[in-house]
């Protein structure tokens, strides 16, 4: 088991932005299960677990390839960075462990999931889902300019991840159409944030004074190196206006003739393209581009706004999709911590994408308000559509206290896949076996105490016995370990 360091290395546990005190854990009804726990810092030669294939582009930092990952044979974005390009500046290198991090605890339809993150002599390597259709920027050089509620479904999504980052003391600072993928080339795509390389976490008490950011997008206060996350704001501002423009609010030949026109304000909606478009999308971006910050809307108040929520869903969502996942929701149960730990790992490690695309969608109809996570409320109005207000009330009651898994008060993101997914494709065989293998890190055919302790409990205090307690109530012939029949049949006592 080796090759698992110590991910609370730093001594605190650092959940997006906020320092939380490290959880004694005296029983297994303790034990919480979070997707971070299954990215696990692996002190291994990448090429063990992953087949390199071709160079998806670069960033900053390093290459991107294709990584085909052996075991369940899927296909992930490999980001390798040289230990060499990074390791002698520490801001430098802060800020690649900040944006782990950030990935790391980042629960959201719409930011790149980060699986594992490997060290070796000479490199890291972040190992995240790949995103197979390319730049929202080349989708929009393609299509000239979009129409509105093409636009919309892309612009919601982007400002739901930009207000989960900013509810979690996130700031990107550089938000551009480059650093948005698309799921797949076409109007009803998921959009995917990623490259938090410039992210950083907001201390309320301080204001930020790096300037970081691409000339098109960034803010004025950016320039002046005053600023907080409004920033991101204006940033969607100018996205929005590309989206819906084709043309950047803030041009000239030369970074410095863009900046100046920034530093200004200085932009018009003028002109055939505009005269076509709404009054709400033009109020929209009138009020992201406002030169104080202060007055500016929060990402939270711009998905509120009066252009996002009149404009109709461009993807026709369908409805008997969404009454199979809430039925799915209702007939949720685990009775076990690890039946849950396994079926997280699952939803967030192993699940067939097109699947998890779908109850993304699902997911984006019922989040209402656009925070990235399902709310009591938000379950409840969709629930007293089809049955009576106490049952409903029961009902949802019942769905928070099973889902609930980490006790936030609210289903996130990985809760809500594994809550809604299909049970037979959740937990198919395939899934099964290959969520024990990964867990089986030895391949000794069997998975120990330590070893789940080494997945589940590398972020709190605990005894030896609460791991020997939580493999004791799965372990029938009672050799203190699991082997893979006890392992499925815990998992098929859920059908
Ligand atoms: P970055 O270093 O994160 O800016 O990535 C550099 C380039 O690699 C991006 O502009 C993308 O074209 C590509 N890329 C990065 N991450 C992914 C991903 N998860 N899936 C597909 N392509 C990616």
């Amino acid at each position: 088991m080796g090759c698992v360091s110590n991910s609370a290395r730093k001594g605190a546990i650092v959940k997006v932005g906020k320092v939380e005190e490290v959880k004694v854990v005296t029983t297994t009804d303790d034990l919480q299960i979070q997707p971070r726990q299954f990215v696990i810092h692996k002190e291994a030669d990448i090429l063990k677990d992953y087949t390199m294939g071709p160079k998806l582009g670069s960033g900053a930092f390093g290459s991107v390839r294709i990584g085909t990952h052996k075991i369940t044979m899927q296909q992930r974005a490999i980001k390798t960075i040289k230990k060499s390009s990074i390791s002698e500046d520490q801001f430098v290198k802060d800020k690649f462990f900040a944006e782990v991090e950030v990935l790391k605890t980042a629960d959201h339809p719409n930011i790149v999931r980060l699986y594992e993150f490997y060290e070796d002599q000479l490199h890291f390597h972040l190992v995240t889902e790949l995103v197979k259709g390319g730049e929202l920027f080349d989708y929009i050089v393609s299509s000239k300019n979009l129409s509105e509620p093409v636009a919309a479904h892309f612009f919601k999504q982007i400002l739901s991840a930009v207000n989960y980052c900013h509810t979690n003391g996130i700031v990107h600072r550089d938000l551009k159409p480059e650093n948005l993928l698309l799921d797949r080339q076409d109007s009803s795509a998921t959009v995917k944030v990623i490259d938090f390389g410039t992210s950083t976490i907001i201390d309320q008490s301080k204001r930020l004074t790096h300037r970081y950011g691409t000339s098109y997008y960034i803010a004025p206060e950016v320039l002046k190196k005053n600023y907080d996350e409004k920033c991101d704001v204006w940033s969607c501002g100018v996205i929005l206006y590309i989206l819906l423009s084709g043309k950047p609010p803030f041009y000239g030949e030369t970074d410095a003739d863009i900046l100046a026109r920034v530093e200004k304000g200085v932009y018009q909606m003028k002109g055939a393209t505009w005269d076509r478009v709404s009054s709400n999308a033009k109020n929209l971006i009138k009020s992201m581009l406002n030169m104080d910050p202060r007055s500016r809307p929060t990402a939270a108040q711009c998905l509120e706004s009066t252009w996002l929520t009149l404009m109709p869903d461009a993807t026709n969502q369908d409805s008997i999709f969404t009454q199979d996942v809430l039925e799915n929701l209702t007939n949720f149960r685990a009775e076990k911590k690890l039946q849950h730990a396994v079926m997280s790992f699952i939803a967030t490690q192993l699940m067939n994408k097109n699947e998890v695309s779908q109850l993304a969608q699902a997911f984006r109809a019922l989040d209402t308000n656009g925070d990235g996570k399902l709310s009591k409320d938000e379950l409840l109005a969709q629930y007293k559509n089809t049955m009576g207000a106490n049952q409903a009330e029961e009902e949802v009651q019942r769905i928070m206290k099973e889902v609930d898994v980490d006790g936030n008060g609210f289903i996130d993101y990985s809760e809500f896949i594994m809550a809604s997914a299909k049970r037979e494709s959740l937990l198919s065989k395939q899934n099964l076996e290959n969520a024990f293998r990964l867990f089986d890190n030895d391949n000794s055919g069997k998975i120990s105490a330590k070893e789940i302790r080494n997945i589940l409990g590398r972020e709190v205090i605990s005894s030896d016995e609460v791991w020997r307690d939580l493999v004791g109530q799965v372990d029938q012939n009672g050799d203190g370990e699991i082997d893979l029949r006890e392992f499925t049949e815990m998992m098929l006592k859920l059908f």
